[in-house]
């Protein structure tokens, strides 16, 4: 991995942590963040030399951003639980410790798929009183959620146990009908809907304000006890009556002597859990004796004595409603199936999410698949947020066909030759309108905060914008749009005049990668910057000059090529200019000095990598390659060097050291 790549995949990663722990709204499932962490620890162990105090492995992800939270440091860790995916492994667990013990007892109870939290009581007077509530956090530090959990009606703040001290973990969780009433309001509002129960109790708990905390309701069941009387705690059933009897809500538990009822007992909450009014994600087992869990250990992250088994993707069998064609950006067609649970009339329940949508891809897929109005299907999600249709089940009278013409313009479509890819191909389809600009105002091209698809697309109906150069005239229409109450009232309005002003200092690679050019990404987009230097420079490029570059394909290359080359896009372009827009590469230290020269490098470098050496020489207009020849203007040599050395002054080629380097770069 390149120091860039890694750059990017920090700043990938944070988007992400930001999105999960900040705004409640994650946008890929847990398993695919998992994956771009993965990602970067293994770039991290090969350069522990880019590792800064900022990196996503650094950080503690709930509490990262919360500068309300006050950290808390736990006096007994509240670590995960070691996940185990199949009954054999749990059988093998139960013998491993009976081996030890063999009158060891388990205690099987559902995991609550929720956020873990701690409450501490200290006695005052003849109760024990509620002292400090919190979070998990990275499992040494938590965050202090006092004030939160004094509204949670499952939280006792008071307890008639004749203790000193007194600490239990449970987890927090919000109910399927809270969930389900959140949202409701939400839409109604017009606002963004929480991904799922959990990430919204997270949300809710940590939130700043108490009062919103008590509004959405928040339930709690107590799983452990974490700290207190040795005699109260040696029997985790036990302590669990006993709470149960004082008024705490505990989870269900069952205890269990032997394999075969542990096994039972996994089924028997498996079998319940389509169920349940909230939302699990596995079995956990216990050991009841808790002074015996130490000796079961499970690495560093993971609590003693304890496994989570994880139950094996749900499929559900939902029927069609309706299939929903839709046009892309690019005018590709998107098919999506609405369906419902046959069983319940409601959207389909699934790994914790209410689901009602599939994407069903392209028309072979869906010949394929025999997909139509009426027809049943399995539904499967397994950890992913995007569910999929796994087989047919009960066939529909019609398998649907996609249409013949554009559902938003009524121009004929074009079924592309060797792909499955229906398109519009019409040039002033509305549907590729919104969608372009709402591309180029995006996070990766321009930015331009608070300008989403749902804005773009009044403006556009309301006919200010035709294509994205209008967004820049906004500004005329001031006092016509706070009339209109499009964006909103004076502020908002303002506020967002100033960001589009403000979207005109972007570097020109936003700019480029907004311009929504069929294979250009912001990647692409990057390199031509750094090649061309300029939006005149690209335009001026020959198919040849393009297909030069690094890393650009002739299909990109002839992409871009058209795309400048044509008429209307040329006009835009000068719209953007005559705006003020950013079009040439800001970065003072660049020129062209090296232009037409050809360096190679050779030999150990003492300041600088070869690869930085040649980025340096690339970005001043030269260019780098790998043997000496006639050609060569330079060789950058550096200890070490060898036969290139010999050659270059066999051939007579001027050798340079990185200090001429550097002088030639200054003068
Ligand atoms: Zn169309």
């Amino acid at each position: 991995m390149t120091k860039d790549k890694y750059t990017e995949l920090v700043k990938e990663i944070d988007y992400h942590m930001n999105r999960y722990y900040n705004e409640d709204a994650p946008e890929i499932s847990d398993y695919e963040y998992d994956q771009l962490m993965l990602q970067l620890k293994a770039a991290e162990a090969e350069h522990p030399e880019w590792i800064t105090p900022d990196s996503p492995t650094q950080k503690i992800g709930g509490t990262a951003k919360r500068e309300a939270g006050v950290k808390v440091e736990h006096h007994v860790p509240m670590l995960s639980i070691e996940d185990v995916f199949t009954k054999e492994d749990v059988v093998a667990w139960v013998h491993k410790v009976h081996a030890v013990h063999p009158d060891a007892k388990f205690s099987v109870e559902q995991k609550i798929d929720g956020l873990s939290m701690s409450l501490r009581y200290r006695k005052n007077g003849d109760a024990l009183q509620l002292e400090l509530a919190e979070t998990r956090g990275d499992g040494l530090i938590g965050e202090d959620v006092t004030a939160n959990a004094m509204v949670i009606p499952d939280v006792q703040k008071q307890l008639n146990l004749p203790f000193d001290y007194l600490e239990l973990r449970g987890e927090v969780y919000m109910s399927h009908e809270d969930f389900e009433h959140y949202n409701e309001t939400q839409e109604k509002a017009g606002k963004k809907l929480a991904a799922n129960p959990r990430n919204l109790a997270a949300g809710t708990l940590r939130q700043l304000d108490s009062k919103i905390t008590a509004e959405r309701g928040l339930r709690m069941f107590i799983f452990n006890v974490q700290d207190g009387p040795l005699d109260f705690m040696s029997q985790h059933g036990e302590a669990l009556k006993q709470l149960e009897e004082a008024g705490v809500p505990t989870v269900p538990y069952r205890i269990c002597s032997t394999a075969e009822e542990v096994c039972d007992a996994i089924d028997e909450i498996g079998e319940m859990r389509g169920e349940l009014d909230y939302d699990i994600d596995g079995a956990v087992v216990k050991i009841d004796h808790t002074q015996w869990r130490d000796e079961f250990e499970a690495g560093s992250k993971y609590s003693s004595g304890h496994i989570a088994y994880k139950y094996p993707p749900e499929e559900k069998v939902i029927e069609i409603d309706r299939i929903i064609v839709d046009v892309g950006r690019t005018g590709k067609l998107t098919f999506t199936g609405e369906f419902h649970d046959p069983n319940t009339g409601k959207p389909a329940r699934l790994c914790g999410t209410s689901v009602s949508r599939a994407t069903l891809h392209n028309q072979d897929y869906i010949r394929e698949m025999q997909i139509g109005v009426g027809g049943h299907y399995k539904l499967f999600k397994s950890g992913e947020i995007i569910p999929k249709l796994n087989g047919c089940v009960k066939t529909p009278k019609e398998i649907f066909e996609a249409p013949k013409v554009c559902p938003v313009c009524g121009e004929p479509l074009i079924r592309e030759e060797d792909t499955a890819d229906i398109r519009c191909v019409n040039p002033s389809c509305p549907a590729q309108t919104v969608r372009t600009i709402s591309y180029f105002t995006s996070r990766d091209a321009m930015n331009i905060m608070g300008l989403g698809e749902t804005l773009v697309e009044a403006l556009v109906s309301n006919g200010y914008l035709k294509t994205y150069a209008d967004i820049y005239d906004l500004k005329n229409y001031r006092d016509e749009l706070v009339d209109k109450g499009i964006i909103g009232k004076d502020k908002n309005t303002d506020k967002l005049l100033g960001e589009i002003e403000k979207s005109k200092e972007n570097a020109p690679e936003r700019l480029l990668t907004g311009l929504g050019i069929r294979n250009v990404g912001k990647t692409t987009a990057k390199t031509m910057i750094r090649h061309f230097h300029s939006f005149d420079a690209i335009t001026s490029a020959s198919l040849s000059d393009l297909m030069r570059v690094d890393d650009i394909g002739e299909i990109s290359a002839k992409a871009i090529y058209d795309f400048f080359h044509e008429k209307q896009n040329q006009e835009i372009i000068d719209r953007l200019r005559n705006a003020g827009l950013t079009m040439e590469e800001v970065d003072a230290s660049i020129d062209d000095r090296f232009a037409g020269k050809t360096f190679v490098i050779t030999g150990t470098l003492t300041n600088m990598k070869r690869q930085e050496a040649a980025a340096l020489i690339e970005n001043h207009g030269g260019k780098v390659t790998g043997s000496v020849s006639k050609k060569t203007d330079y060789l950058l040599a550096g200890e070490n060097a060898g036969s290139k050395l010999t050659k270059a002054n066999d051939l007579g080629v001027a050798v340079i050291t990185e200090d001429d380097l550097q002088t030639m770069l200054e003068s």
